[in-house]
């Protein structure tokens, strides 16, 4: 009925009750057409990249591989979405004839296009002329929860042999992730083939018994504690009972926790209490001082002094001209500079660059590391120019400019941050995590597993840096 009509000027309130169905339809279509449209400008722009940059070898660009850095930019998304994206693409063209028609057209979306690809990436080819019109019949009359249903039912009983195939092919997916939500807390996310996730739950659960019975802890507080206790080194709980020589579980002491795991930067006069400006939790974003301050009792600490007269190239202050040490620009950058780029500072490497007035190191990860300097080398049509240090431009082969500025320095230095809205310098900001969102919402390709290999190290916490690059866990 509004087949080809601009929605944007319809007048809901006038609208029958039927219309309004009919126009929630229409625009629902129209919006995965547009998906559609996007899934297929970026596998287009990647099928562009792989044909021209190919160049084998250690230095040399591995064909396609900033095909998604460049649409990340430009759309202001993740790379790890677009790869998912051109992933989508790649399997819609490679085997799903059909699908990619029926999501051109707006008659699928891609909630339930990523189902039908998960689900037959691992089935037999002659078994998908059957399959297939089968899942788009479905799709059209019950939501993804229950298409995946029904896929798993029939690709059980139409591939039953398969079975073994598609286990060995899930396994490929394994994977572990964090990602940040508000109030200074992060999911642990993870897919694990049974028997090692089984392991995993079997020890935290034997060591969520190490403490006595007195202790306050939850069963699940205590797995949770119990995981970052495998990880820091200590490996048992210790017991949380108060009750000192008299609790039963008190005598047996794991060993000291490997600290500096993790970087947080705060502002002197906050960790001396006199003040409550927020502090940066590398790779996660900002948390409440009073947490700063718990995780500061244990703490090596390495003091980064502002440096006022650093902008100034003239200064007779020598302190002031004296190059940054690692540790200053690590902590003032905060993360790499790569725009929308959340990789912490400690798990990545100093570039140096030739700024307006001297040398000037930026922190890049190991993946923006590689293109920056792919492109010093003109193997990539990107260039960057540090303006000053506050502000590190990109310009993407299409010409686009973007800045990016020292994240780190606006919590350590929180008076010289411009850019807060007045009044919130002095109080706690409403500042939200650099990585808050659990999916991104015009983008829900979070859990997507890549069907193909050579996408795999595009979100840059999945690159795998060079033997030469790898930082030091601790950089001192
Ligand atoms: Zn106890
Ligand atoms: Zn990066």
């Amino acid at each position: 009925m509004f087949e080809g009509s601009d929605l944007s000027v319809l007048d809901f309130q006038a609208m029958s009750d039927e219309g309004l169905i009919d126009a929630l339809r229409t625009a629902h279509g129209a919006s995965a057409a547009a998906q559609a449209a996007e899934v297929f400008a970026v596998r287009e722009l990647y099928r562009r990249h792989r044909a021209a940059s190919a160049e084998p070898g250690p230095g040399g660009v591995r064909a396609g591989e900033f095909a998604a850095t460049e649409a990340a930019v430009a759309l202001q998304v993740d790379e790890g979405s677009v790869a998912a994206m051109i992933d989508v693409g790649l399997a819609l063209e490679d085997w799903l004839p059909r699908t990619r028609a029926e999501f051109a057209a707006g008659r699928i979306d891609v909630a339930k296009v990523r189902v039908i690809v998960d689900n037959t990436r691992a089935v037999a080819r002659d078994v998908l002329g059957e399959l297939e019109p089968r899942l788009l019949e479905t799709a059209g009359r019950t939501t993804p929860v229950r298409l995946r249903q029904a896929a798993r039912r029939w690709v059980a009983r139409l591939d039953p042999v398969g079975a073994q195939r598609r286990r060995e092919r899930r396994q490929d997916d394994r994977d572990v992730r964090i990602r940040a939500v508000q109030d200074s807390m992060a999911v642990f996310d993870g897919v694990l083939p049974a028997p090692g996730a089984q392991t995993v739950a079997m020890r935290l659960r034997e060591m969520s018994l190490q403490v006595c019975a007195a202790d306050p802890r939850t069963m699940p507080q205590r797995r949770a504690d119990a995981l970052v206790a495998l990880a820091d080194g200590s490996g048992r709980l210790r017991c949380a009972c108060g009750r000192g020589a008299r609790c039963p579980k008190g005598e047996v002491a794991g060993a000291a926790p490997r600290r500096p795991l993790i970087q947080i930067g705060i502002p002197a006069d906050t960790l001396l209490g006199m003040r409550e400006a927020p502090a940066f939790l590398a790779g996660y974003g900002p948390i409440d001082a009073a947490l700063a301050r718990i995780l500061a009792e244990d703490a090596r600490f390495q003091v980064i002094p502002e440096r006022s007269a650093a902008d100034d190239p003239a200064a007779d202050d020598p302190v002031a001209r004296s190059p940054l040490l690692d540790r200053e620009v690590r902590a003032l950058d905060g993360m790499c500079r790569f725009p929308g780029c959340t990789m912490p500072a400690a798990e990545s490497v100093l570039a140096q660059r030739q700024s307006a007035s001297r040398a000037e190191a930026t922190v890049l990860c190991p993946r923006h590391h590689r293109l920056k300097t792919l492109s010093d080398n003109r193997k990539v049509p990107w260039e960057t120019w540090l303006a000053d240090p506050d502000r590190l431009q990109w310009t993407a082969p299409t010409g686009d400019i973007h800045t990016t500025a020292r994240e780190g320095a606006r919590y350590l230095f929180p008076h010289k941050d411009i850019d807060v809205p007045a009044g919130l310098n002095e109080n706690p900001p409403q500042t939200e995590p650099a990585i808050d969102l659990p999916d991104d919402l015009a983008y829900p390709f979070r859990g997507h597993a890549l069907v193909n290999r050579q996408l795999c190290r595009i979100a840059p916490e999945d690159e795998i840096p060079d033997d030469a690059t790898t930082p030091a866990i601790n950089p001192a």
